[in-house]
């Protein structure tokens, strides 16, 4: 039988093709180009406290953070970089400000970039030269990182306060800089607590240069605001295809930033998803318990690394579609549950049996795809109804 178009656009996989930008390499991970885009944290140890810093990017990159920076106030700290990128599994970043001599000391330890801060180093457009020329010889990119709380005095004078024009204006003249001395192994970027604010600043900045450019809301905020704002920030952005690697700010634990970006990559297909939780928001119809339900499956399949869409629905409204569609679900109702695989209903069970068994099946489900060699993923849990 002929399939006949009734006339609707097919659904686009991702929402808009990436900005072109220059393609530089952190270490192992290239950032821009055709690379995808990655994600990264910043340590909150001492990074003097060799063991302590290292232990926290160890958890990092078992999250799945790709990229790692760590701060270099002190020269105990940077003492210790040369130990910390060389035992590092993944790519480290030293972010400088204030002391342009640490700048020399990230390149020579190692460091697979180094941020700076224009705004917080004194007479660092003087130096530009010297550590283009450190830089380029060791092929190490540099991160112009301008951001609305340290912004260079001139700007902030010239346009009253941090305006995208002016994080913009900051940015490039910085690049300038390192183009007279022909060094374009560059990303930048321009935080701003803002996402108004930032999302414009990165627009301007997207169009008016081919450089990768860093994401960030700075200062976002504790987890739940700092969420939804780098959420509605990134989003932004990278449905239009701006941005090569991003790092979500959270008041809270790094890995939580890490769990956060990964998401926000995976909902816009940007990542390969791992596990999804297609759950409902449970409603007056619901039968059982559908957080708890949620919950329970999702706890009892955590660490899964096949991308495996699981439903978990509370009635029998939208139940059976969403959990035929699923490669694992349940349609709950009357103390049961109908579970399916692959579309078809393969049992019912007694409520007391749902969980138990979707981990059952998802576990059997997951082997095989591994012995199909189906890619992993990232973990994702999402809630739908
Ligand atoms: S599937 Fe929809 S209708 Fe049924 S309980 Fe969940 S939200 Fe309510």
């Amino acid at each position: 039988m002929t399939a006949i178009s009734l006339g609707m656009p097919a659904v686009p996989t991702k929402l808009a093709e990436r900005r072109k930008s220059r393609k530089i390499q952190v270490g192992t991970v290239a950032v821009g180009g055709d690379a995808p885009v990655s994600v990264q944290s910043m340590t909150t140890t001492r990074t003097s406290d060799i063991g302590a810093t290292l232990q926290q990017i160890a958890e990092l990159t078992a999250s799945g953070c790709q990229i790692v920076r760590v701060a270099c106030p002190t020269q105990d700290d940077a003492d210790a970089l040369a130990t910390i990128a060389r035992k590092s599994q993944i790519p480290v970043i030293a972010d400088i400000h204030f002391q342009p001599k640490y700048v020399f000391a990230a390149i020579d330890a190692g460091c697979a970039a180094v941020r700076v801060n224009p705004g917080n180093i004194k007479q660092f457009d003087d130096q530009v030269k010297e550590i283009a020329r450190a830089a380029k010889d060791t092929g190490t990119p540099i991160r112009i990182g301008v951001n609305a709380g340290s912004l260079d005095k001139r700007l902030l004078q010239k346009y009253g306060k941090a305006t995208p024009e002016a994080l913009v204006e900051s940015a490039l003249w910085e690049a300038s800089l390192f183009e007279e001395h022909d060094f374009r192994d560059i990303k930048i970027s321009v935080k701003h607590n803002d996402p108004v604010v930032m999302v414009n600043a990165y627009r301007q900045l997207a169009a008016a240069c081919d450089y990768p450019l860093h994401l960030g809301v700075t200062e976002a905020g504790p987890a739940f605001q700092g969420t939804i704002k780098s959420a509605v920030a990134f989003g932004a952005l990278l449905s239009e295809g701006i941005g090569d690697t991003i790092r979500v700010s959270l008041s809270a634990p790094p890995v939580e930033e890490i769990k956060v970006g990964m998401q926000i990559l995976e909902s816009l297909n940007l990542k390969q998803r791992r596990l999804e939780i297609v759950s409902c928001p449970s409603c007056g119809r619901a039968q059982v318990d559908v957080y708890k339900l949620a919950e329970e499956v999702t706890a009892g399949l955590e660490g899964m690394e096949v991308p495996l869409r699981v439903a978990v629905m509370g009635c029998v409204v939208n139940g059976p579609g969403e959990a035929r569609e699923a490669d694992l679900g349940v349609a709950s109702g009357n103390g049961k549950g109908q579970i399916f695989v692959k579309g078809e209903v393969i049992k019912t069970v007694p409520e007391s049996k749902i969980v138990e068994t979707l981990i059952e099946e998802a576990l059997k489900i997951a082997d095989q795809m591994e012995a199909d060699g189906i890619p992993s993923g990232e973990p994702s849990v999402s809630v739908a109804g």
